[in-house]
């Protein structure tokens, strides 16, 4: 059997081959297409928000067709990064698949066309009632909400949740939350200090929601046209954008006619509106001010100049026509030097958004390229690195296209200039000894922090000037794929351990298998000359571990050391940190930083501390179990840190081995929708139990199983979902005296304390009386249920089904969760 460093290894090296989320950039930058649309945002002034409460709650063909058909100037607000839900694509949880999900969605909105916003408000899992959901929320979301509409300026704000009574908690919440932050974002009176900072309260002109069902009423949104530049419809282009939404599953739904259906939005109150509203001409939108008028008036012309040249493919009159629009704007902009001489303050800044505009469209015009590639993606404080920064555009564009420079954070430094071939150049960047990452305090809004180093090209285009900027990345390379990373400002030494946790029974007679752990640090150098390195691991007292060692490395690079912890003969129950921590010189490192499995450009970081889990849990001698797991299931190896035998069944396995060896067989959470051997086994597994084994499925979700029936005998998976969603909630045992609840671990009320999240999810709703629940659980102000945990007799053996979601709580150690959890294995040795 491999050790677990190895298997974790070769599970990271699979996962990244197999599963990587594409940096989706399904539109080439700076073509034609690209560039009609840059000068046809110009023209349209209007602004919108359209509010969600998680990634892929979005219409993507409304966001396509209001951005790349309308040119509005779109933002999408997600309350949250959706870090509570399930992950179809890997073994990402919580905040992890937060990361994931804000790059599922940020992919997704740059297909759209529009911007991205978030608030701080938690995806704590799935929420029975809006006022569940507000508690937890508290004003963060509300406060959040306001901030994001003060900061981008909406003139119409879409409730895409707006009206919506059942399901989902947060989606309800969402919409009742949306108007009240359309109403407290114009009152200079709620959250004054955003106001204190420098934003100005904002109130949006127009609110609007969707409707829904088969009678839509109001505006509906024609996104099955074809765009006259991309010769796809809104609807399509959405589509392949929605598509990024890989972490949950949404291939599966592609052809689902839900999300074909129409969309049209109304008020409210469901009265109508001017769809021209959602896009008023640059020139309609300023204020009956003769010179402003006739400054946009100006610039529209010019814009449109421009757009006619575009398409005649004559840059050089585009861009000239750009530039002549500019210089209206900026007329226009001067006339407010000083700001406070203004008594227009919104409308000058309206004209520098204006000037963005055009600046982006003089760049696409010009098809001006900025490559800026460090020579590694994590630098080290006290170090340098280089950066090649080459400088593309249009040779028939005229103008004066400066050296690029680099934009950094304070006290940076280049300490190095140097011409390359091709007007290319390379920076020689000094990070100082103390440097820290840079953070804004509203780095919550955005995706993804700004990127630590910019380059930047100052150009002048008759007279007019602008700049242009683009990130500084650094690419990975291997023979089969090229990644590009951001530049990240990382300690010089890291630890990442393996295993992260440790299972102790509370009384022992030891295994000798379980009296010493090994604990395996994978430390990382991350600095560009030798270095020495003390790493060591810490333990309580009274507990044996092996003396730090010191490491030498000549450059950046990985090296292994293994570490033997003892705990002493006898040890409390409870839970017990074995923190690693690394040394060079004077400087201490006590973190991890490693690639999400999923996602290898983003890195993650935690503290490098093991877990060891003490507590009383009974073990029937040579308990052998089969799991069939579908991907990234996390029991296994739960289960093999108790010392249980655990064999994972490959579909060759399951259709001709001999399942007789086994005590228990285990079905993983969803394997019958993601594994379509088991399916074809299942008779096998219904007669390893009738033989006398015991078959423990977990839950799967009701389409397949209604679609296959998969039980022993009649039994239905809720639809909707029978879920206990308060990890809180009372359990009442109905069976006290069950084998299952009492062997080889009496079970008790204390058994269901400390658990996360949930108590569980796609409980059986009915079932035939053959079947005998076990236990009954109920959510605050709910009805009890009985399908969460059910048991039967086939032939010899043993069936048992249950929602608990044993996924959860096993992974993070909860003693009660594993004590239940070995009991159902444990049945075949019941009797
Ligand atoms: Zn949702």
């Amino acid at each position: 059997m491999k050790n677990g460093f190895q298997r974790y290894l070769a599970t990271r090296i699979v996962l990244a081959v197999l599963a990587c989320v594409p940096a989706a950039a399904p539109l080439v930058a700076q073509s034609l297409p690209e560039a009609l649309e840059a000068i046809d945002h110009v023209r349209v002034a209007t602004r919108i928000l359209y509010v969600t409460a998680h990634p892929d709650d979005e219409s993507s063909s409304v966001l396509t067709y209001l951005a790349r058909g309308l040119h509005a100037d779109v933002a999408l607000l997600s309350i949250t990064r959706g870090e509570g839900g399930q992950n179809a694509l890997g073994p990402e949880q919580g905040p992890q698949l937060g990361i994931l999900r804000t790059e599922e969605l940020l992919a997704a909105t740059r297909a759209y066309g529009v911007r991205l916003y978030f608030t701080r408000a938690p995806d704590f899992g799935y929420s029975k009632t809006p006022g569940g959901t507000l508690k937890v929320w508290g004003d963060t979301a509300l406060e959040d909400m306001v901030r994001v509409i003060r900061t981008f300026r909406p003139h119409v704000v879409i409730n895409h949740w707006g009206g919506v009574r059942t399901g989902h908690g947060h989606h309800q919440a969402a919409g009742i939350l949306t108007p009240k932050a359309v109403a407290a974002a114009g009152d200079p009176k709620a959250f004054p200090a955003q106001l204190a900072e420098g934003l100005d309260a904002w109130e949006p002109t127009l609110l609007l929601q969707l409707s829904r069902g088969d009678a839509v009423a109001g505006y509906r949104v024609p996104s099955d046209e074809i765009s006259p530049i991309w010769g796809k419809s809104y609807a399509e282009i959405g589509r392949e954008g929605f598509l990024n939404h890989r972490t949950q599953g949404i291939a599966a739904f592609l052809g689902s006619p839900f999300l074909r259906r129409p969309i049209a939005l109304v008020r409210p109150d469901g009265t109508s509106f001017d769809p021209a509203f959602l896009a008023r001409r640059l020139p309609e939108s300023v204020p009956n001010h003769p010179y402003h008028r006739g400054a946009s008036e100006a610039a529209d012309r010019s814009l449109s100049t421009a757009r006619e040249a575009a398409l005649r493919l004559d840059w050089a009159a585009s861009a000239k026509a750009l530039a002549a629009a500019g210089h209206k704007i900026d007329e226009a902009i001067k006339l407010h030097d000083p700001p406070s001489d203004c008594a227009e303050p919104r409308l000058r800044w309206d004209l520098e958004r204006v000037r963005e505009g055009i600046d982006a469209a003089l760049a696409m015009a010009g098809a001006l390229h900025i490559e800026a590639q460090a020579d590694r993606s994590e630098v080290v404080a006290g170090e340098s690195f280089s950066v090649h920064v080459e400088v593309r555009r249009r040779a028939d564009v005229p103008g004066e296209f400066g050296k690029p420079s680099l934009v950094m954070p304070p006290g940076w430094s280049v300490a190095k200039e140097e011409p390359e071939a091709g007007a290319a150049v390379r920076f020689t960047v000094a990070i100082p000894k103390d440097a820290q990452t840079p953070r804004s305090p509203h780095d919550w809004m955005l995706p993804w922090p700004a990127p630590l180093v910019q380059a930047r090209v100052h150009a002048v285009v008759e007279a007019y000037a602008f700049d242009v900027t683009a990130p500084v990345t650094a690419q990975r390379a291997t023979s089969t794929r090229l990644d590009t990373l951001p530049l990240t400002l990382a300690p010089a030494v890291t630890l990442a351990l393996e295993p992260r946790q440790f299972v102790l029974p509370e009384k022992r007679p030891l295994r000798s298998s379980a009296k010493r752990l090994e604990v395996l640090a994978r430390v990382h150098y991350y600095g560009a000359g030798a270095a020495k390195v003390t790493v060591g691991l810490d333990a309580p007292p009274g507990w044996e571990t092996s003396p730090p060692q010191a490491l030498e490395f000549t450059g950046a690079g990985d090296q292994l050391v293994r570490f033997a912890v003892t705990p002493p003969a006898k040890i409390a129950a409870g839970n017990y940190a074995l923190p690693a921590w690394a040394s060079r010189d004077a400087e201490k490192f006590r973190t991890s930083l490693e690639p999400l499995p999923t996602l290898p450009t983003r890195l993650w970081s935690e503290p490098a501390v093991a877990t060891v889990h003490a507590f009383d849990v009974a073990v029937p001698e040579g308990l052998r179990v089969g799991y069939v797991a579908a991907e990234n299931d996390l029991i296994p190896e739960a289960l093999r840190r108790l010392g249980i035998d655990v064999e994972l069944l490959d579909p060759v396995a399951l259709a001709f081995s001999d399942l007789r060896r086994f005590d228990a067989i285990a079905i993983g959470i969803r394997a019958y929708e993601l594994r379509d051997d088991l399916a074809r086994a299942n008779q096998r597994l219904l007669n390893y139990a009738a033989a006398g084994g015991t078959l423990v499925v977990q839950y799967q979700r009701e389409n397949v199983w209604s679609a296959l029936k998969p039980a022993p005998y009649p039994a239905k998976i809720g639809s909707p979902t029978v879920r206990i969603t308060d990890q809180n909630s009372p359990v009442r045992f109905l069976a006290p005296e069950h084998p299952v609840l009492n062997f080889p671990n009496k079970i008790s009320q204390e058994d269901f304390k400390r658990w996360q999240q949930e108590r569980g999810l796609y409980f059986w709703s009915q079932f035939d009386p053959r079947y005998q629940p076990l236990l009954a659980l109920r959510d605050p102000g709910e009805e009890e249920t009985t399908g969460g945990l059910v048991y039967a007799r086939t032939g010899k053996g043993v069936y048992i089904y249950t929602g608990l979601a044993f996924f959860r709580q096993l992974p993070e150690g909860v003693p009660g969760a594993y004590r239940l959890f070995v009991n159902l294995l444990s049945q075949s040795k019941a009797r």
